[in-house]
């Protein structure tokens, strides 16, 4: 089902990033020292009592030259719609015309609401959190972000009205797989090609209103599930139209796929926020196929092809091991290549390979390309083993885990892809001390 969402609403300045700073602190990812995953810090990850959630920052995302009650309201909206539970921020210095305008869009929506009141920096403030009862959404949480008081009470409060986790509805020899991509690029068309023939619409597992968004199918036995296909073809309301709104949208999708496929326009090309979008599948561990939609558009030469595949390995170097396919959604031309590339990238993802063959593999590149010497010290690699899959994860341990530099860890990378079956999925190496 994926972690459940919390978003942090209030007017400008009463404290929303540094208290989602706070929240989400300084996590370490995958991507961490890789060029070209460009941070976005507005969404990141929570966790409270080994519960762990999204946290959106919503004062983050850019309404373009909205007014700024209506960059408020908006904002409120997004919130509304994405958010499992609002944090709903407003500062001790005391109420405003626009914190009460939050307030009616929130009470509206009847999502859970829990009400900070931020900047509480020392006990004798706290009197003065009693005017924020009149905002009716109960007892206020007396907080300061900027000192990191009263977060644990207001966390506590928060995963109190998370929704159950009823796990993952399908079954595990089920693909799941997403369309994420700018707006426009073709992601509904897609899907509609792909729906088009030879399909078996699977009923919707009952009790799950919340999958509804997905769209099972079955082709040659093989079962698939397209992820949040609602939330692809909603259209026309305001947060549509903005970049960020896009962003989360695909997150989420992300979060429950095995496979995603980062959709291009073949006609505009590769924009930024591609990079950012695709960067997000990579850092989530999943399946990657990069699809350059449009094709039929495009006026081609022989190495038309050629050079824009060329483009996009440089534009996206982390995803060097995904494959890329060149299609239409508008004349069906070689869409019956995704489903094989799917169906490749999926098993790759949950592949495990023997410790035995691996260690020949990793003590053998080891010897033959030892790590250079840091410090007058050397990084020595004793043995690796594969401890997960989706994706398929490796501890290597060694002398000194410092001593592994990202150029070695990519070395290591490529070696193991070279060995092994792994196209399609991002590979994760963790270096660990020998004891
Ligand atoms: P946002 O616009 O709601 O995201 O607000 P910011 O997080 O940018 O904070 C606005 C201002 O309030 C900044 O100058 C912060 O340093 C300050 N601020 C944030 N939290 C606290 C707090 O707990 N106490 C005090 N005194 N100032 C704070
Ligand atoms: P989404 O916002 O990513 O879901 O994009 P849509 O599927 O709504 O497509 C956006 C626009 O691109 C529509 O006008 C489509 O008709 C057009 N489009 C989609 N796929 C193709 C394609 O393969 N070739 C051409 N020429 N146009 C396409």
């Amino acid at each position: 089902m994926g972690m459940p969402t919390v978003a942090i609403v209030g007017r400008p300045n009463v404290g929303k990033s540094t208290i989602f700073n706070r929240i989400v602190g300084e996590r370490i990812s995958i991507v961490e020292d890789e060029p070209g995953v460009t941070r976005d810090r507005i969404y990141g990850t929570g966790e409270w009592l080994t519960t762990y959630f999204h946290v959106i920052d919503t004062g983050g995302i850019d309404i373009g030259d909205a007014p700024f009650l209506e960059e408020v309201r908006q904002q409120a909206e997004i919130a509304i719609e994405e958010a499992d539970v609002i944090i709903f921020v407003n500062s001790r210095e005391g109420v405003t015309s626009a914190d009460e305008e939050v307030a009616k869009i929130l009470f509206r929506s009847k999502k859970p609401v829990v009400l900070a009141v931020n900047k509480v920096d020392n006990p004798e403030m706290r009197s003065q959190i009693y005017d924020f009862y009149s905002l009716g959404f109960g007892e206020p949480f007396p907080i300061s972000g900027s000192h990191g008081l009263g977060l644990g009470d207001l966390l506590d409060e928060v995963i109190k009205h998370f929704p159950a986790d009823h796990g993952d509805p399908y079954d595990e020899d089920v693909i799941k797989f997403s369309l994420i991509g700018r707006p426009n690029v073709g992601k509904s068309s897609l899907v509609n090609a792909l729906l088009g023939e030879e399909r078996v619409i699977v009923s919707p597992i009952a009790g799950t209103t919340r999958d509804a968004v997905d769209t099972p199918y079955i082709v040659d036995g093989q079962e698939y599930v397209i992820i949040d296909t609602a939330g692809m073809r909603k259209r026309g309301k305001v947060y549509e139209s903005t970049e960020k709104y896009s962003v989360l949208r695909a997150l989420k999708a992300i979060e429950r796929s095995d496979v995603v496929l980062v959709v291009l326009d073949g006609e505009e090309g590769i924009r930024e926020q591609d990079k950012r979008i695709a960067g997000y599948a990579h850092e989530a561990g999943r399946a990657i196929i990069i699809v350059v939609n449009k094709w039929d558009a495009v006026e081609k030469d022989e190495k038309t092809m050629r050079n824009f595949e060329e483009k996009i390995r440089d534009q996206f170097q982390f995803l060097d091991y995904a494959p890329i396919v060149f299609l239409s959604a508008k004349t069906k031309k070689r869409i019956g290549t995704l489903l094989p590339a799917i169906q490749m990238a999926s098993e790759n993802h949950a592949r495990r390979v023997q410790s035995s063959v691996l260690n020949e593999v990793i003590l053998d590149a080891a010897a033959m390309n030892p790590a250079p010497a840091d410090k007058g010290k050397r990084l020595k690699v004793y043995y690796a083993t594969q401890v997960s899959v989706k994706p398929p994860t490796f501890v290597v341990f060694v002398n000194e885990p410092e001593l592994m530099h990202f150029s070695y860890e990519r070395f290591l990378r490529n070696t193991i892809r070279q060995a092994f079956e792994f196209e399609g999925t991002p590979l994760k190496i963790i270096a660990r001390k020998r004891k």
